[in-house]
């Protein structure tokens, strides 16, 4: 309605997409338990930034989202909560048996950001862990990191994998990971990925998948072919644009 598309105007944010979820303006009013809002507090983190306003309550209802918004905006926040709330409620449901998942996949152009986007995960797993116990399990997987340590972990079970295009494609095609159970897979930084000539990596990536899952994608700009890869691969994306005329 106008009211909406005033207050998105306000904040920079444009969408497009069919049953768009309205924005929320609190962490509170998006319902996160105690210990997401411990962690959030304890990262500094107190309101929403635009993306994670409009990016939140689209990921959130299982929707698949392609988020734009300019380089220090929050990205990570907007698809880690999601992420992280699917791996809860999983696992205290039907704890994973060994050798089970991952769950969710994050995929991102470099080590560096995905220790980044690991480490910040597991400051959430950390207070989910000390709340009720439930152990959310994570693996990184990339270039120049041992793979011994990260398959005893993927023995136990892994809720999340964060991973680099060229080491994951290498651990699907030798069988020592796969995406049977996966149902959630996130492109960060989806401009740099294309650009750093990741695009048959990824799309040999999504060809292992097996289930229905919920896609979403990233990116600090919105070049033609992200818009290709994001018809080919995603279905009925909502579209949240920040910081731009939409
Ligand atoms: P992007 O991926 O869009 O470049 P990040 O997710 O890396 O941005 O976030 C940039 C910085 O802002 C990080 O240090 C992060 O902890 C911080 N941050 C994220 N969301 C919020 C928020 N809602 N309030 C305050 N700081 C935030
Ligand atoms: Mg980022």
């Amino acid at each position: 309605t106008d009211e909406w598309q005033a207050l998105r105007q306000k904040y920079g944010v444009s969408v497009e997409g069919e049953d768009v979820p309205p924005m929320c303006f609190t962490f509170r009013e998006m319902k996160f338990p105690k210990p997401i809002r411990t962690a959030l507090k304890e990262m500094k983190v107190k309101l929403p930034t635009p993306i994670q306003m409009q990016g939140l309550p689209v990921a959130l209802k299982g929707r698949d989202l392609i988020g734009i918004a300019s380089t220090g905006s929050g990205k990570t926040l907007a698809f880690l909560l999601p992420l992280i709330m699917m791996a809860w409620e999983a696992e205290r449901k039907l704890p994973l048996i060994p050798g089970e998942g991952p769950l969710g996949l994050i995929i991102c152009p470099s080590r560096e950001l995905a220790k980044q986007i690991y480490d910040n995960m597991e400051c959430f797993v950390k207070h989910i862990q000390n709340y009720d116990g439930t152990v959310i399990r994570g693996i990184l997987a990339i270039g120049g990191v041992s793979i011994r340590e990260q398959l005893e972990t993927m023995c136990q079970g892994v809720h999340v994998c964060v991973a680099t295009p060229g080491r994951l494609h290498d651990l699907l095609k030798r069988k020592k990971l796969h995406l049977e159970s996966c149902r959630f897979v996130c492109l960060d930084e989806a401009d740099r990925l294309i650009d750093l000539g990741f695009e048959e990596d990824i799309r040999g990536i999504f060809d292992f998948f097996v289930s229905q899952r919920q896609s979403l994608m990233f990116s600090a700009t919105m070049p033609k072919k992200i818009q290709s890869f994001a018809r080919t691969a995603l279905v009925n994306p909502i579209l949240v644009n920040v910081g731009r005329a939409g």
